[in-house]
């Protein structure tokens, strides 16, 4: 019998792991695993790219508007590299877009009203047909608020930012620990207290605090849930 498809919205603060996590669970059970801060980040640096942050670090949603009308996003996966990677403008920008500059910048970006609804659209088309893992900050609240399992993942500001820092060495890509830690303060700080779907937890999510858990520790924790939200579905057939 072919399980039933549900959809998994995983939201959290930034850098707790949740990529590492969702890429597992997608594995474990057979979905697709959809990074909705990949395509905040494409749309970061084509701004970037236009110019739009040469002058200033808050340019005008019109402007934003403009180049947001003129791209083109889209995720393929890479059998090689086991991955999937999104491509802005027909170009793979994947790397490119976990560098530090996109970072500092992105947070700005996706509290705009017109961003938020082009990507909620897009990433609803994603999971229309469910049997999806969605990672992001507004999954459970505002893009896919009937879905069916709900997880929240959180860790202590120190450990974030420690983890963030040693994965961004292993990339060689240049940075300091002081400047990866007030990086994720900030964008905390303004996903939090922005006024479109601002980063919160849905009251029907599950909280997990991986502070001081391993990726096999959490795989542990999914199961026991996933089989929790799955076999009453499963059993009504
Ligand atoms: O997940 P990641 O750190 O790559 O996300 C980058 C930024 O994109 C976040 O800091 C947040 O500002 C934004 N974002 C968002 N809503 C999402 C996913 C990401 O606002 N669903």
């Amino acid at each position: 019998m072919k399980q039933h498809q549900i959809i998994i919205a995983l939201d959290g603060h930034s850098s707790c792991g949740k990529s590492t996590f969702a890429k597992r669970i997608a594995a474990e059970v057979g979905y697709a695993y959809i990074d909705t801060g990949a395509m905040y980040r494409a749309v970061t640096l084509a701004c970037m790219e236009a110019g739009l942050f040469d002058q200033t670090d808050a340019p005008p949603e019109g402007e934003v508007e403009r180049i947001l009308k003129g791209i083109t996003l889209d995720l393929k996966h890479n059998p090689e590299l086991e991955r999937t990677e999104i491509y802005l403008n027909g170009r793979m920008v994947e790397d490119r877009i976990r560098n530090m500059d996109v970072s500092e910048h992105v947070s700005y970006i996706s509290t705009l009203a017109k961003v938020r609804r082009k990507m909620v659209e897009y990433q609803r088309e994603l999971g229309a047909s469910k049997g999806v893992v969605m990672d992001g900050r507004d999954i459970g609240t505002a893009v896919f608020p009937e879905a069916e399992l709900k997880i929240f993942l959180t860790a202590s500001p120190g450990v974030r930012a420690m983890r963030r820092y040693k994965e961004l060495l292993e990339k060689g890509m240049p940075a300091e620990l002081d400047q990866v830690r007030q990086n994720l303060e900030k964008r905390d700080r303004i996903d939090s207290t922005r006024k479109e779907s601002p980063l919160k937890q849905a009251p029907d999510a599950l909280i997990l605090d991986n502070s001081h858990m391993t990726v096999d520790q959490q795989m542990d924790w999914f199961r026991e849930v996933f089989n929790r939200t799955i076999s009453p579905m499963d059993g009504a057939h």
